[in-house]
């Protein structure tokens, strides 16, 4: 049973958003999720599934082969595609933001007739390679060196939970191409096939997101050419910053889907358990705490519309991005960790996604801008 509501969506936007919900009930229910999080399965099959319907170019311009609408689509998508499997969104998410969106908002017009109808098509994947061991908040910090040789770079460093660069056709890695400049001046992107000659990829076993999975990697000697340059050279810094509200909002519309299944879950399950003779929905103490998971996931959903809203208008939203991240994350785990005590101890066996809600959400609060960086950036707002 879903508890959510129209959210101020135009007749188009809800079609849409009742052909995504129909369709991740039929590729993607529980038991399927429960499988890709226990066998490690990433579920390739429904990502083509959906690419056939054409949804992977939802934000792309229909001169490159998309249907050209904006961030409250793509949030859409993304909030009911999470509402299945956190992760077959986040699978969605680096083919069309990490992927479509840093070309579209910093490639060549070379590189966008080449690889956005592929993206549009759904015959792409993509990965945002950033972190590394010694680089995490601290992403400026970045030691992954590439180095002019001729028309090539030659690469060499060590990154770290690289998600689903196993199965990318191309990553957007972060390197230092100036060592002896500000840190953030000598930064430079580039488009990498992962399956060069040179690249590494192991697999780490995490608490979390283990259905598509995230990797060490290394590089040790790997060419890559000139025209794999993403933007202009020493110019990355600024390029991600400019892309990250985007990927701010797509985890906010995550984090918001995924709650609303972790809620709709705990409500289902008060009604059905009955003890002291009556069913645990009627203890006030429940209902209270179904209402507190209400509010989490309705605000949630309020913050991540404001912004995609926002991004549709091209209104600057650093501000908004990072108050949304910080609360829909940690509304995420709120949801989960209540939904947890709901579902007793049954909440502890694979019978129920609680317990993968309950994992994935402790992620959220830590990946793609923990929460406490979140919370510098919002009093650097503030002036202090
Ligand atoms: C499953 C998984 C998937 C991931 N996928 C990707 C991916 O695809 N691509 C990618 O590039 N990265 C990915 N990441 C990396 C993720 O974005 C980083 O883990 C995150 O940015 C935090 O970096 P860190 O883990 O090195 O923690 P650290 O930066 O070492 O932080 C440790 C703690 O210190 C706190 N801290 C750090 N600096 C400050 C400060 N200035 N003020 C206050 N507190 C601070 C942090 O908030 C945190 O609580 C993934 C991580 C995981 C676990």
């Amino acid at each position: 049973m879903r508890t959510d509501r129209d959210f101020g969506f135009t007749e188009e936007q809800l079609l849409l958003r009742d052909s995504v919900r129909d369709f991740v009930r039929k590729e993607m229910p529980d038991e399927y999720a429960r499988r890709c999080d226990r066998e490690k399965i990433a579920p390739l099959d429904v990502f083509d599934n959906m690419a056939e319907l054409g949804w992977m170019g939802v934000a792309i311009p229909e001169e490159y082969g998309g249907s050209g609408l904006g961030f409250v689509e793509l949030g859409i998508i993304q909030e009911e595609l999470s509402y299945g499997l956190l992760e077959l969104a986040v699978l969605f998410y680096r083919a069309t933001v990490h992927g479509a969106h840093s070309l579209l908002t910093y490639g060549t017009e070379e590189q966008r007739q080449k690889y956005l109808p592929l993206i549009a098509a759904g015959k792409f994947k993509s990965s945002m390679s950033l972190t590394e061991p010694n680089a995490g908040s601290d992403a400026a910090g970045v030691q992954t060196r590439a180095v002019r040789d001729g028309d090539h770079y030659i690469i060499n460093g060590a990154k770290v939970f690289n998600s689903q660069i196993d199965i990318a056709d191309r990553t957007v890695l972060v390197t230092r191409t100036d060592p002896d400049v500000a840190q953030h001046k000598g930064i430079s992107l580039f488009f990498v096939d992962p399956k060069s000659p040179g690249v590494t990829i192991e697999r780490i076993d995490t608490l979390c997101f283990r259905s598509v999975g995230t990797n060490r990697v290394t590089y040790e000697n790997v060419r890559v050419h000139k025209d794999d340059l993403l933007g202009e050279l020493n110019g990355g810094w600024k390029n991600l910053m400019t892309n990250l509200n985007k990927e701010r909002f797509s985890l906010c519309a995550q984090v918001t889907g995924a709650a609303q299944a972790a809620m709709d879950c705990a409500l289902q399950y008060a009604k059905d358990r009955v003890q002291f003779g009556k069913p645990i929905a009627n203890f006030q103490v429940i209902q209270h705490k179904l209402a507190d998971m209400q509010i989490a996931v309705h605000t949630s959903r309020m913050l991540t519309y404001d912004l995609a809203r926002r991004l549709d208008a091209g209104v600057t939203c650093r501000k908004e991005a990072s108050v949304a991240k910080v609360f829909t994350s940690e509304a995420y785990f709120r949801v989960a960790d209540e939904g947890m005590q709901i579902l007793g101890g049954y909440s502890m066996t694979p019978d129920f996604p609680m317990e993968r809600h309950y994992r994935d959400a402790r992620l959220m609060r830590i990946g793609g801008g923990a929460s406490e960086v979140m919370r510098n950036s919002i009093a650097k707002d503030l002036g202090l």
